[in-house]
C-alpha cells in the first residue's frame, strides 16, 4: 500500500524506530541485571508486541483488562496493579497475573487470602517524586497512590514477596534518580532485605538520547546486589518515545490576527494529554521555516490547539501534516468527542511494508456512547 493511499487521520507506528528502543531495552537486562515490563496504560497496541517481547520480559498493567491483554498478546510476567479492584476481578485477575500488586494495606489485607500461592507486592509511597505536573506527582499531597506510613508496611510486609516504588515522571536526570534510590535504599533498608523483588516504576527516560546507560546500568546492579531484589523497571512512554506520528490533513486554513490551519483530527480527541497538561505538539513536517501557522483541531472545543509553528511553507487546504512522538498515551486514550472520525492504526514494519491494523467506523462510535 502507498502512503498517499492511506486516509487521514492516522497513526503510524514505524517499527524501525521502535527497535531502537528495544536494543536499549536488552542492553539495560544484560548489563544491570534489570527487567522491563513494558506499562500497559501508556501504550497497549497489541500489533507490535510481537517485536517488543523479544526484548523486554512483559508488561505491567492498571487493571484486568490490561492484566488479560498483556498474558494474551505479549506473554512473559504479567503484573498486575491497580489503584483498587472491585473485589470479584480478584479470581479473575489471579488467572491472568503472575504477580499482583496492591495499592494498599486494606486490600491487601482483605484479598491475600484468596490468593495461594501467587506472588504478591504492595505499592509504597516513599513520599519523594520527579515530576513536572502535580496532576501526576505521584508524592502529592494527600496522595492515594501507595502505602506511605511506615507502621503499616511494617505490618503487612510478611504478606509479600515484592514492593512497587513508582515515582517518576518524565525523569531525564541520572544524578536526581542516584539520589532517589540512595534514599530508598536506606529508608525502607529493613522492608527490601526481606523482599524478592522490587519494581522501581515508570518514568525513567532512559532511551532518551545521551542518557547515561552506563551509569545507569551500574546503579541499578548496586542496588540490585546491595538489597538482594530483583529489579524491575515498567516503562511506559520510554518504551515507544518517538516511534509514532500522528497523520493528518489540513482541512480549512482561516485568520483571526494569524494564520490558523484546521487539520481532519484533533488535540482533545487524539492526543488529549497536550490539552491536559498545556503542552504543544511537536510537528516532524512541514520542517520549519519562515511561515508563522496555529495548527488546530477540528472540535470544536475553543482550546483544541496542537500547537504555532513557523515552517518551511504556508500551509493549505489538502497538505499532510505530521506530529511527531504520538505513541504514548494517545491511542490508549482517544475518544469520541464530537464524534469526529478516529484516526486509524498503521504500522510500518522493519520490511517497510505498510500495514493498517485498525480502523473505525460510525457503528464504533454508535457502540460507544
Ligand atoms: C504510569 C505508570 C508507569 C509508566 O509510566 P511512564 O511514565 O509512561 O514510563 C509505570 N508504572 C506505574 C505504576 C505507573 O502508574
Amino acid at each position: 500500500m502507498k502512503n498517499d493511499k492511506i486516509k487521514t487521520p492516522y497513526y503510524l507506528i514505524d517499527e524501525g524506530r521502535l527497535l531502537k528502543n528495544m536494543e536499549v531495552m536488552r542492553l539495560v537486562r544484560e548489563r544491570s541485571g534489570a527487567k522491563s515490563l513494558l506499562a500497559l496504560k501508556c501504550f497497549s497496541t497489541w500489533s507490535v508486541f510481537p517485536l517488543m517481547s523479544r526484548y523486554m520480559d512483559g508488561t505491567t498493567s492498571s487493571s484486568l483488562h490490561e492484566a488479560r491483554l498483556g498474558h494474551e498478546e505479549f506473554g512473559g510476567e504479567t503484573h498486575a496493579y491497580s489503584v483498587a479492584y472491585p473485589e470479584d476481578e480478584i479470581p479473575r485477575l489471579a488467572k491472568f497475573a503472575d504477580k499482583i500488586i496492591f495499592n494498599s494495606a486494606s486490600q491487601l489485607e482483605r484479598f491475600h487470602a484468596g490468593l495461594d500461592g501467587k506472588k504478591l507486592g504492595v505499592r509504597v509511597n516513599p513520599g519523594i517524586s520527579y515530576s513536572h505536573f502535580d496532576l501526576a506527582d505521584p508524592a502529592r499531597k494527600y496522595s492515594r497512590l501507595g502505602i506511605a506510613d511506615l507502621k503499616t508496611l511494617r505490618r503487612i510486609l510478611p504478606l509479600v514477596g515484592g514492593l512497587m516504588f513508582h515515582f517518576n515522571c518524565e525523569n531525564d536526570d541520572f544524578a536526581n534518580l542516584a539520589k532517589s534510590l540512595d534514599h530508598i535504599g536506606e529508608k525502607y533498608g529493613f522492608a527490601l532485605k526481606k523482599a524478592e523483588w522490587v519494581s522501581i516504576g515508570g518514568g525513567i527516560y532512559f532511551t532518551k538520547k545521551d542518557y547515561p546507560l552506563e551509569a545507569f546500568c551500574r546503579k541499578l546492579k548496586e542496588f540490585s546486589m546491595k538489597h538482594g531484589v530483583q529489579i524491575y523497571l515498567e516503562p511506559g512512554e520510554s518504551s515507544i518515545t518517538n516511534s509514532a506520528e500522528l497523520v493528518c490533513r489540513v482541512i480549512d486554513v482561516v485568520r483571526n490576527k494569524m494564520d490558523i490551519a484546521i487539520v481532519d483530527a484533533s488535540a482533545e480527541a487524539h492526543m488529549l494529554d497536550l490539552i491536559i497538561y498545556r503542552l504543544s505538539a511537536k510537528i516532524a513536517s512541514p520542517g520549519p521555516g519562515p511561515h508563522k501557522f496555529m495548527v488546530a483541531g477540528r472540535s470544536c472545543l475553543a482550546g483544541d490547539i496542537f500547537g504555532t509553528y513557523r515552517l518551511s511553507r504556508r500551509l493549505r487546504v489538502g497538505d499532510e501534516v505530521r506530529f511527531a512522538d504520538a505513541a504514548g498515551y494517545t491511542m490508549v486514550k482517544k475518544n469520541w468527542f464530537n464524534g469526529i472520525p478516529m484516526p486509524s492504526i498503521v504500522v510500518k514494519r522493519l520490511d517497510g511494508s505498510l500495514e493498517t491494523i485498525r480502523e473505525f467506523s460510525y457503528s464504533d462510535f454508535k457502540n460507544a456512547v
